[in-house]
């Protein structure tokens, strides 16, 4: 079989991507092509194992003329693979052959078109009789590849992996194709510390050549699809940004609504019976959130009647596995005192003022460092978490979210590309946009029906009617106006979920008097009384504790976005605007009533934070330095509390959640799955 033809002016692909391409395609596309990379255990301890190796210089001694005794041994073309535990046999005709060793070699080859890192190749020199002389010229080599795992059993022993196979191949013809003599390589499997001898046929180098080209056609196109519920995902580090059995599962036909598919949520409303709705709505001759909220909790509504609307439900089969960790083994490190330093030492973040050491931390248990005030953070830490990809962020004393700094990191240049587009074209960011509101205004619902002292049926029928309205909403307006009506809905009946008001202390047994005391004096100056949201500056407690769940939130909704590859400054629901992170903002509604919303109402009821924990500057009101610290334990630990996945049955943290949701976005944005679905608990 003659070779596959190879473009010698392409850019030349490494071996180590090769050797991924084996493995799974798509793991080769989001490694090579949009240049994403995660390390896991496996991966790790590969790369500590190859600390020493890649330590070489590189430098190996110039080739020798071919003789009849360096060509192939293995004319039979029959590929050997078997174990060995020799060193490479002693050519015949050298009296005095002498075997040295060059680590880190650095090969390529326009003609093959790749690129390859050798770990370490053993040369055996011409012999020199000439005492004294340079070092000879490289009579034969055969490279050495060092492997973390242990060789595959097969039925004749132990034998390379396909993915190794393709490496070791690669380096084998990048040899002969600079000069050298190699008739096999050697790959050393550190966990069972075997060496697999492997001996290229001419069907493995036809192979080879066959997988070089495949690889190429792979980069010039789209993301192949996942492994099928394959073992090897397990292993593989980029799990949990491929999630291949959660693509495939949202992948696969929508049952009783096969024709909707693909077809916008408008019209897929229409299709299910709900065109006199979309008509309605599109008609409706205001887009005023109150005069829409009075309408939406109205029995004379004609359309709030209708059976709600059925969104495009995945009928998946199998069991979704969960590749990731439930939540980050890491933590939020909170900064809230002004005026400290914040600096390395070592491997360690130190806190401190004039008195000495406030609080450190270790920089590997560091998931992210968030500063209130201004503390002066010294450059070597900074460039340190760039460098470790540990953002940091920053807010006012009020709660305020100013930014991030984090490191270079932006890989996925597909995703932004897909992102820009979609937010520049109406007819696509909308579907989506009403996706964002219709889900924040369903939790609104779920969080006013489990919280609720008594649920005001009104108040229920209006979310869910304005839910329905956002589903159909013609224009950006119209949306906004739905959820604003919403939001008026849903902030009038915050207060039937406060429990923790001075008149509910006497019916709470074993209170201490010296706590209700305290709650009953500060709350001279302060009640959890809500009768509606303000801001900018908040003026009570409730709308003080509401504004920095909000800020904490945004922050959390920015990092997710950037780390899955998004400009989050560009939303699809949330125009732009200076500072503001649109896309943060856009995903983030769902999350408001889950996350946010619920964090305070815990804090308030669970009396993790009392009237005592506040200030007031002005207009202003404000947590205390205390309070806030409890209330960041608060918003961490709900961040934290897992909760099954309403799509995947699997029990992630919320902060998990939201990556989730932002990987689904960019999916649906690539077109990999065809409609974004909200977050929504049951
Ligand atoms: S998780 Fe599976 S499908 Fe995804 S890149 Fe890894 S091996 Fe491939």
């Amino acid at each position: 079989m003659s070779a596959p033809s190879l473009d010698p002016t392409a850019d030349l692909l490494p071996a180590r991507m090769l050797n991924e391409f084996v493995y799974c395609p798509r793991l080769f596309y989001y490694e090579h092509v949009e240049g994403v990379f995660l390390h896991n255990a496996d991966t790790k301890r590969g790369a500590a194992d190859h600390t020493r190796v890649d330590a070489g210089k590189g430098d190996l001694p110039e080739p020798a003329a071919p003789t009849s005794d360096t060509v192939s041994e293995n004319p039979a073309g029959e590929s050997t693979t078997a174990d060995s535990k020799t060193e490479i046999e002693t050519p015949s005709r050298s009296a005095t052959p002498e075997t040295i060793h060059a680590r880190s070699v650095m090969l390529g080859s326009a003609n093959l078109g790749v690129v390859a890192k050798l770990d370490l190749v053993e040369v055996t020199l011409e012999p020199s009789f000439d005492f004294g002389a340079a070092p000879g010229l490289a009579r034969s080599v055969c490279p050495v590849e060092y492997k973390a795992g242990a060789p595959r059993e097969g039925e004749t022993g132990r034998e390379l992996w396909d993915a190794d196979r393709i490496q070791l191949g690669v380096q084998i013809l990048l040899l002969r194709e600079n000069g050298y003599t190699c008739t096999e390589g050697v790959v050393f499997y550190r966990k069972t510390r075997q060496r697999v001898r492997f001996v290229p046929t001419a069907a493995d180098e036809t192979w080879i050549l066959q997988r070089i080209v495949a690889a190429r056609d792979c980069a010039r196109g789209t993301i192949p699809p996942p492994l099928d519920h394959s073992p090897k995902c397990p292993r593989c580090s980029l799990a949990p940004i491929c999630m291949p059995d959660e693509t495939r599962f949202l992948q696969d036909s929508i049952p009783d609504a096969e024709s909707a598919r693909s077809a916008p949520i408008p019209t897929q409303l229409s299709l299910l019976g709900f065109s006199a709705e979309a008509n309605a709505l599109a008609n409706a001759a205001t887009t005023d959130p109150a005069v829409l909220a009075a309408a939406l909790g109205s029995e004379d509504l004609g359309w709030s009647q209708l059976p709600e609307p059925r969104l495009p439900r995945p009928a998946g089969s199998g069991e979704v596995r969960r590749l990731m960790a439930p939540d980050v083994d890491t933590k939020v490190f909170y900064v809230n005192t002004p005026g400290v330093a914040i600096t390395r030492k070592g491997e360690t973040v130190i806190v401190k003022d004039q008195s000495g050491t406030l609080a450190e931390v270790r920089i590997k248990d560091l998931h992210h460092l968030a500063v209130f005030g201004s503390a002066q953070i010294s450059t070597a830490l900074i460039q340190t978490l760039c460098e470790k990809e540990v953002p940091i962020s920053y807010f006012s004393m009020g709660g305020w979210f100013y930014g991030l700094t984090r490191g270079h990191g932006l890989t996925n240049v597909f995703t932004r590309i897909r992102q820009f587009a979609t937010a520049a074209d109406p007819e696509k960011a909308l579907p989506l946009a009403r996706l964002f509101v219709y889900g924040k205004l369903r939790n609104q619902r779920t969080l006013l029906m489990r919280n609720h002292v008594e649920p005001p049926p009104v108040a229920l029928r209006a979310l869910k009617n304005a839910a329905t309205a956002a589903l159909v909403a013609p224009d950006l307006p119209t949306l906004l106006g739905v959820e604003g009506a919403g939001a008026l809905v849903y902030f009038r009946n915050v207060s039937g979920m406060i429990k923790g008001r001075a008149d509910d202390d006497d019916e709470l047994p074993g209170l201490e008097e010296s706590v209700a005391t305290r709650i009953a004096d500060a709350q001279k100056d302060f009640t959890f009384d809500f009768t509606t949201r303000n801001r900018r500056p908040p003026r009570d407690p409730v709308n003080a504790l509401l504004s920095l769940a909000y800020s904490l939130l945004t922050r959390d909704c920015t990092v997710a976005a950037l780390a899955v590859g998004f400009d989050p400054y560009v939303g699809l629901y949330h125009q732009p605007r200076f500072g503001r992170p649109s896309l943060a903002l856009d995903v983030m509604e769902e999350f408001r009533p889950l996350v946010a919303d619920s964090t305070v109402l815990t804090a308030i009821n669970n009396r993790m934070i009392t009237p005592g924990d506040f200030v007031r500057a002005g207009d202003a009101v404000n947590l205390t330095p205390a309070g806030r610290k409890r209330f960041f334990l608060a918003y961490e630990k709900r961040l934290g509390d897992t909760v099954t996945h309403p799509l995947f049955d699997y029990k992630v943290s919320y902060r998990r959640a939201i990556e989730l949701q932002y990987r689904l976005l960019a999916r649906t944005l690539t077109g990999e799955i065809e409609c974004y679905l909200p977050f929504m608990t049951r």
